[in-house]
């Protein structure tokens, strides 16, 4: 398969969609980011060549998709104890509600609402020696990159992280946060703030379409079948309340960000990055999501 025309093809067509959505604007650090910016990355798992488009090679704020490397740094350390203090279904409600975690009685839905987050931010810091340091680490060695945390950006959100510290009040009043309420809340606005390109997300998904290898990084290590389950609730919680929509219109398991970027695998074949910033109402890429419907529609190659 020849992506590189199919990505050209892609971006003529998502085109007329470019004005459409708005930047994240709560984080004050995101409202600054030029919202007319696209790029795409694929990298296949066979010998092909990585083909990428437009701006893959501009880093941008990986926010929510930090969710799918805690959740495999939490999986490897705790394994299924991991369950005990988090559910595995999708919400069906924003990713920052209080109102589902508060009739639950602080266990939150899934690993990648906040309140999820926030439990595994709390879990890692309580298993990781000098948690900030060992983590990037990890993020590391799976991008094969450089990468590192943006404390202007953690900064800029961690002042107004209101809703995210009612969540982590919730959690610590149902005791499902061990650690100081101020320490998880850094940890976890810490990781959001990463900034990787497309070319080097994609890379550091690729473990996850690789599923039938050894997954090992920096002492990250997880199963055949841990790997399979990630992949598993990256298609049915990976996109807020949109994660429906989203197996019906594009047939992978992904997740999003609010700095605009999706990271999506299609097992077996290959691992994808796209990044713009304007989103939906829902807080997902508005032309990201565009390029994967029309990426698994022309290849005809989806999970389904
Ligand atoms: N740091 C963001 C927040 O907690 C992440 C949101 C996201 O990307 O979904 O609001």
């Amino acid at each position: 398969m020849n992506y590189q025309d199919v990505l050209s093809k892609i971006y003529e067509e998502i085109k007329p969609f470019a004005n459409e959505g708005q930047q994240a604007t709560y984080i004050p650090a995101l409202a600054s980011v030029n919202p007319n910016q696209f790029g795409i990355c694929i990298e296949p798992l066979d010998d092909s060549p990585v083909s990428s488009f437009g701006a893959a090679d501009v880093r941008f704020s990986m926010q929510s998709i930090s969710k799918v490397f805690m959740l495999a740094a939490c999986l490897s350390l705790e394994g299924d104890n991991l369950w005990k203090r988090m559910g595995k279904e999708p919400s069906g409600t924003a990713f920052n509600s209080l109102v589902q975690l508060e009739f639950e009685k602080g266990k939150p839905r899934n690993p990648f609402i906040n309140a999820g987050a926030l439990v595994m931010s709390d879990i890692l810091i309580s298993r990781m020696k000098d948690v900030e340091q060992t983590f990037l680490n990890f993020v590391r060695e799976i991008s094969g990159s450089h990468v590192d945390y943006n404390r202007v950006v953690a900064q800029s959100e961690e002042e107004q992280a209101y809703l995210n510290t009612a969540i982590a009040n919730l959690l610590k009043y149902h005791g499902n946060i061990e650690n100081k309420i101020d320490d998880v809340l850094h940890f976890y606005i810490l990781c959001c703030s990463i900034e990787m390109n497309c070319c080097e997300l994609a890379h550091a998904f690729r473990p996850f379409a690789d599923h039938r290898h050894p997954f090992c990084f920096a002492g990250i290590s997880l199963t055949t079948s841990q790997v399979k389950r990630i992949n598993a609730i990256m298609q049915t919680c990976g996109f807020y309340d949109e994660a429906g929509e989203f197996s019906y219109l594009v047939g992978l398991p992904g997740k999003s960000g609010v700095g605009g970027g999706i990271a999506a695998i299609h097992p077996s074949q290959y691992s994808v990055a796209v990044w713009s910033p304007r989103l939906n109402s829902k807080g997902n890429s508005v032309m990201g999501l565009k390029a994967l419907e029309l990426l698994t529609t022309e290849t005809e190659e989806s999970i389904f």
